[in-house]
């Protein structure tokens, strides 16, 4: 299991630049790590300047033919790329599994949830139409024209990497942008697979370029004269910076950063239901995940099933993502796993009770794997690292408060923004906690309220930075430009009415 490949068989992350995948000639190279076993499985390049400056050039000048294509052959290829990612669907989840760690059937619902972006994507017909108001002045029309932008560029995460780069460059190029995306160095070899089919779907040459690399790239996607727009997801930290380096150099930016997801529970809660839903929302893809619950808030009596959502936690199945059966797979790195387990004994030191410690979970046959078991910690305060910082681990705090304002009052102070839950059957205390809640997305029995694509990404206040956030309505604004035009014609009969030195259209 553990025997090293050979050079030859190592994946290698291609650059794509203006239609061809080509290997970067840069010298510094990083390993990816399959997360169960620690075996190197491929090698992702850290781009040089050159490739850099051509991918964005390429993009450049491919954007002036691609902004004037059709409408309808734009779709057509949105229509086969989502025929070829349903076809590909399995292969692509066992590479994603490999190199991220997450389950089989949870790689394919990274997929499956970009998929249904790219299907969103096929409708831009009536998506981008712009508005006609007749007759605004005597004989005077207008209407808008939303037209595409030009270069833009997407930073991605390892933790979905398929559905987030395919967030990103499907919606702006279908809009008629080119792209160039930037996929996480920790797991690129499934969002590959996916660029390689979007090629094969028929999107032309220098439409969608991508290279791979770290802070450099970053910095110079954000700061290049032409990228007009920069997608980030990731980190709040990192996202921050892109946030700011390409405001800067006068970009749009959406930047869709970190989180602490809350679940209210009140005592009148379906109590099977929201216990399947908090170890389900807190454990599954080892707690990496933007929208996965991580703080769960037990409303008066709700605290008496703290035993029980332990219980349910235990039952949980630790294992490499490729095993049947798994419900938790490892975290995505040794360093991550450093992380969490420094995390946890912040929790200790600072005096939270550990009800179900993870640290010393043993996978049989993956002794190497970054494993940590489902981990709750009961007795938490507002105060405690564990509560202020997002763990990105199968970890669960949880605190415990008398009523739903007190509930409210909580969330709504802490600084991110993301994801919120509550489990309820009154739809009265349900309706004053979606109107009071000071959260971008709110599920009322659903744990990761993740919109669909017809919606938008909706993350707010420390969770993310700039106006529109991913698909949807909101990133057609994002990736397009609203053109107003105001028009006369004459006629022969039309009468001269002399001329208007008013501000006034008459
Ligand atoms: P990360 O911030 O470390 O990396 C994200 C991207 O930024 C990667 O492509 C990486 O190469 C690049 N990067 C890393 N360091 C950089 C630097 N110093 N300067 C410029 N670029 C840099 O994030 P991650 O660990 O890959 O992903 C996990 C984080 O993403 C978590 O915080 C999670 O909450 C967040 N996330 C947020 C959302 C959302 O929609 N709000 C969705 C998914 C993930």
């Amino acid at each position: 299991m553990n025997s090293p490949k050979s050079p030859e068989t190592l994946s290698t992350a291609h650059l794509l630049i203006n239609g061809a995948f080509v290997n970067s000639e840069t010298k510094e190279w990083r390993d990816i790590a399959n997360p169960a076993t620690q075996e190197v499985i491929g090698r992702v390049p850290y781009s040089t300047r050159q490739e850099i400056e051509a991918a964005i050039n390429a993009a450049h000048t491919a954007f002036q033919s691609w902004k004037n294509t059709s409408i309808g052959a734009r779709m057509r290829i949105m229509l086969k790329y989502q025929d070829l990612i349903r076809a590909n669907s399995l292969r692509i989840a066992k590479i994603l599994s490999a190199e991220q760690g997450k389950t089989i059937p949870d790689a394919e619902g990274d997929i499956f949830r970009g998929l249904e972006v790219v299907e969103h994507a096929a409708s831009i017909g009536t998506l981008q139409q712009g508005e006609f108001l007749e007759n605004v002045a005597g004989k005077v029309d207008t209407y808008t024209l939303r037209q595409p932008i030009g270069v833009c560029a997407g930073i991605t995460p390892f933790n979905f990497p398929a559905m987030i780069p395919l967030w990103m460059f499907p919606m702006a190029i279908v809009c008629g942008n080119t792209f160039v995306l930037k996929p996480s160095e920790q797991d690129p070899l499934s969002t590959m697979e996916l660029v390689k089919l979007a090629i094969e779907a028929g999107v032309p040459s220098g439409v969608l370029n991508v290279v791979h690399g770290g802070k450099e790239v970053v910095d110079a996607l954000c700061s290049h004269a032409h990228v007009k727009a920069v997608s980030f997801v990731g980190s709040t930290s990192v996202g921050t910076h892109v946030y700011r380096l390409a405001s800067e150099h006068g970009k749009r930016v959406q930047s869709m950063m970190g989180a602490k997801n809350h679940a209210v529970v009140l005592p009148d809660a379906s109590r099977e239901h929201t216990l399947n839903a908090l170890a389900g929302a807190g454990f599954g893809a080892a707690g990496q995940r933007c929208m996965a619950t991580s703080v769960v808030v037990l409303v008066g009596k709700a605290q008496e099933w703290l035993p029980e959502l332990v219980e349910r936690a235990k039952t949980l199945k630790v294992n490499a993502g490729n095993e049947p059966g798994t419900d938790v797979g490892p975290v995505v790195s040794r360093a991550a796993k450093e992380r969490v387990l420094k995390l946890i004994q912040s929790g200790v030191d600072e005096g939270a009770t550990l009800l179900l410690d993870g640290r010393d979970v043993k996978v049989k046959g993956y002794e190497s794997g970054n494993f940590i078991g489902p981990t709750i910690f009961s007795n938490v305060t507002t105060d405690m690292t564990i509560y202020r910082e997002e763990i990105f681990g199968p970890v669960l705090v949880v605190l415990t408060v008398p009523t739903l304002d007190a509930a409210i009052e909580l969330v709504n102070s802490n600084p991110f923004g993301n994801g919120v839950g509550l489990f309820t059957q009154s739809g009265a205390a349900a309706r004053h906690f979606q109107s009071e809640i000071d959260i971008g997305q709110v599920g009322i029995n659903i744990p990761i309220p993740v919109p669909v694509p017809y919606f938008s990404f909706t993350g707010s206040r420390g969770s993310k930075l700039g106006d529109l956030g991913p698909y949807g309505k909101q990133v057609i604004q994002f990736y397009t430009q609203t053109k107003t035009v105001t028009v006369r014609w004459f006629d022969d009969a039309t009468v001269n009415d002399g001329v208007n030195t008013t501000i006034n259209l008459r």
